[in-house]
C-alpha cells in the first residue's frame, strides 16, 4: 500500500466531491506518473461512466412529474470524441456549438435527428452540412432563417428548426441571443414549407429555476399560438445551465467568503483579489465565481421548475404533459459532473521578490480554467516514488507557465504541511466540464493537454488529439 497521500488545502478549505474511480487513480501514485510521463504535463483524465447517472437523474425528476425529458450534452463543455460516444451510447443527444463538433458526431456515428446546432454565429457550411444531415437548428435570428430558408431551397430537404426565444418579461434579465416571441412571428410570416418549426428553444445565463419557470410558461403560450398558426411544435428546449456542486459542505463555502469579507492583508487570496466578492451571506456571494456549492442540483432542481405553478394554479409540468410536449434540456457541466480529472507535474518551488511561497507546474492557466474568477475547489497531491526530497511544510500559490504575472493556476493561497517535491503530481478534480477545454490555448506555442479516456483495457488517448505520437508533448 502507497504512503498516505500528501497533505494540501486551502487557507480557508475547499474540499472537492469526488468519484470513487478518482479515489483509485489518486491512490496509485505510480499510475499517475505515468499517465504524465506517456502523455506529458497536464494530462485531462476522463471516465464517462457518472455520464449516464447524471442524465439518469434529470429524466428520472422529470418522469416523476409526468413529463417526458429528451437530455442533450453540450459538447462545447468537454471536446472529447468520448463524450460524444459515451452521450450515444446512452441515448442522449447532442447540442454541438461549431461545424467541426457537427461533422465529429456524425463521424462518430451520433445519429442527426439526436443532435441540435446552438451555435452563436452559423456559416453557411455548417447551416448546409446541418440540414442536409437532418439535424435540427436553433435559429437565432431573421437574417439566420433566410439563410437556412436558401439552403433548403438549394438542397432540396426540408430544414428542422427550433426558434430561439428570448423573453419578453421584464424578470429576465435582457439577452443578445434569440429573438422574442413578437419579433419571431413577424419573421416567421410567410415562411416556406421547407422550413419545419418543430420546437421552441432558449437557454439562460445562470442557474434560476425560477428563471426557467417564468421562461418556461412565456413558451407554453407561444407554443399554443405557433401550433394555432399551423406549425408542429413538439417540445420546449429549456438549454442547459442546470446546477451541480463541486463541494460537499456548505459551511465551507460559507466559510470562505465570510473569511474573504474581512481578509484585509491577502492571507486567502493572491494579493487580496476579492473574486468578484458582493454579499458573503448571499447564496451566490460572488458574480464572478461560479456557485461552487448549490442547494438544489440537477434532478431536485429540476423539479422545482416543474413543480413552480402557473397563474392559473396548475404546475409547468402540468402545463407541458396537457400539450403532449416534449421537454428538451442540454446541460454540459452538469452531466460532466464526476467525469474527469486533470494532473500535472511540480516543477519548481520558490518564492516571490517579496516572499510569497510559489510552487511551479508544468501547465498553464487556461488548462483549469472557465469564465469563473476561480477554480474554487483544492487541489489534491500525490506524491510518486521517483519525486523529489520534500521541502519544508509551505504555504503559496500554484503558478503557471505563461510569462505574465498573473499566471496563477488557482487564485487562492495553499497549505502544504507535508511540503512539495519535484515531481509531486496535483490532482484537479472534477474538472470535466469546462475545465479543461472551454478556454484552453496554445499561446507560447505550448502544446495543448493530452486527454485519456477510461476503457476496459485501461487508459487510451482520445481520438480528438489524434493518433499517439503526433506532436505528443513530454513532460
Ligand atoms: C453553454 C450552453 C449550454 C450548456 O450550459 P451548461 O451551463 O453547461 O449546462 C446549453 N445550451 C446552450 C445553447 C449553451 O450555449
Amino acid at each position: 500500500m502507497a504512503n498516505q497521500a500528501p497533505h494540501v488545502e486551502g487557507a480557508s478549505p475547499l474540499t472537492g466531491r469526488t468519484e470513487p474511480w478518482m479515489e483509485d487513480l489518486l491512490a496509485d501514485p505510480a499510475q499517475c506518473a505515468a499517465l504524465i510521463r506517456e502523455h506529458g504535463s497536464p494530462v485531462n483524465v476522463l471516465n464517462l461512466a457518472p455520464l449516464a447517472r447524471n442524465s439518469a437523474e434529470l429524466t428520472d425528476a422529470a418522469s416523476d412529474e409526468g413529463v417526458r425529458l429528451g437530455v442533450y450534452v453540450a459538447r462545447k463543455a468537454n471536446k472529447t470524441h468520448a463524450v460524444v460516444k459515451q452521450a450515444a451510447a446512452a441515448g442522449l443527444g447532442i447540442d454541438v456549438s461549431s461545424l467541426a463538433e457537427l461533422r465529429q458526431c456524425l463521424d462518430l456515428g451520433a445519429a442527426a435527428s439526436r443532435l441540435i446546432v446552438t451555435a452563436a454565429v452559423k456559416s453557411g457550411a455548417l447551416l448546409s452540412e446541418a440540414v442536409t444531415a437532418g439535424a435540427l437548428v436553433s435559429v437565432d435570428n431573421a437574417d439566420e432563417l433566410a439563410d437556412i430558408v436558401a439552403v433548403a431551397s438549394h438542397t432540396g430537404v426540408t430544414a428542422r428548426v427550433a426558434p430561439r426565444m428570448a423573453s419578453a418579461d421584464s424578470r429576465i434579465p435582457p439577452t443578445r441571443f434569440g429573438l422574442t416571441p413578437s419579433a419571431w412571428d413577424r419573421a416567421l410570416e410567410g415562411l416556406p414549407a421547407s422550413v419545419r418549426l418543430e420546437g421552441i428553444h432558449f437557454h439562460l445565463n445562470g442557474y434560476s429555476a425560477a428563471e426557467r419557470a417564468v421562461m418556461l410558461r412565456e413558451a407554453l403560450a407561444w407554443t399554443d399560438h405557433l401550433r394555432e398558426s399551423g406549425h408542429p411544435i413538439a417540445f420546449i428546449d429549456m438549454g442547459g445551465g442546470v446546477p451541480m456542486s463541486y463541494l460537499d459542505d456548505r459551511a465551507q463555502w460559507r466559510a470562505f467568503w465570510e473569511r474573504l469579507d474581512t481578509d484585509a492583508h491577502g492571507t486567502l487570496t493572491w494579493r487580496g483579489d476579492r473574486l468578484g466578492m458582493t454579499d458573503p451571506c448571499a447564496e451566490r456571494p460572488s458574480a464572478s465565481v461560479y456557485p461552487y456549492w448549490q442547494r438544489h442540483v440537477r434532478g431536485a432542481w429540476l423539479r422545482d421548475v416543474l413543480r413552480s405553478h402557473t397563474p392559473e394554479g396548475t404546475t409547468v409540468a402540468e402545463e407541458i404533459a396537457s400539450r403532449d410536449l416534449e421537454l428538451r434540456v442540454e446541460p454540459g457541466r452538469s452531466l460532466l459532473d464526476g467525469c474527469g480529472m486533470t494532473l500535472a507535474s511540480v516543477a519548481f518551488r520558490k518564492a516571490s521578490s517579496d516572499g510569497i511561497g510559489l510552487v511551479g507546474l508544468h501547465m498553464n492557466r487556461t488548462q483549469v480554467r472557465s469564465t469563473s474568477a476561480d477554480f474554487m475547489v483544492d487541489p489534491r497531491w500525490v506524491r510518486p516514488a521517483d519525486a523529489g526530497p520534500p521541502s519544508p511544510a509551505l504555504e503559496g500559490f500554484l503558478v503557471g507557465a505563461y510569462c505574465v504575472e498573473e499566471e496563477l493556476l488557482l487564485r487562492r493561497r495553499l497549505l502544504f504541511p507535508d511540503g512539495v517535491a519535484r515531481g509531486d503530481i496535483a490532482a484537479f478534480v472534477n474538472t470535466a466540464g469546462y475545465l479543461m477545454h472551454i478556454l484552453e490555448s496554445a499561446s507560447h506555442q505550448l502544446p495543448l493537454a493530452v486527454n485519456v479516456v477510461r476503457d476496459e483495457g485501461g487508459w487510451v488517448r482520445d481520438g480528438i488529439d489524434g493518433p499517439a505520437g503526433s506532436g505528443t508533448p513530454t513532460g
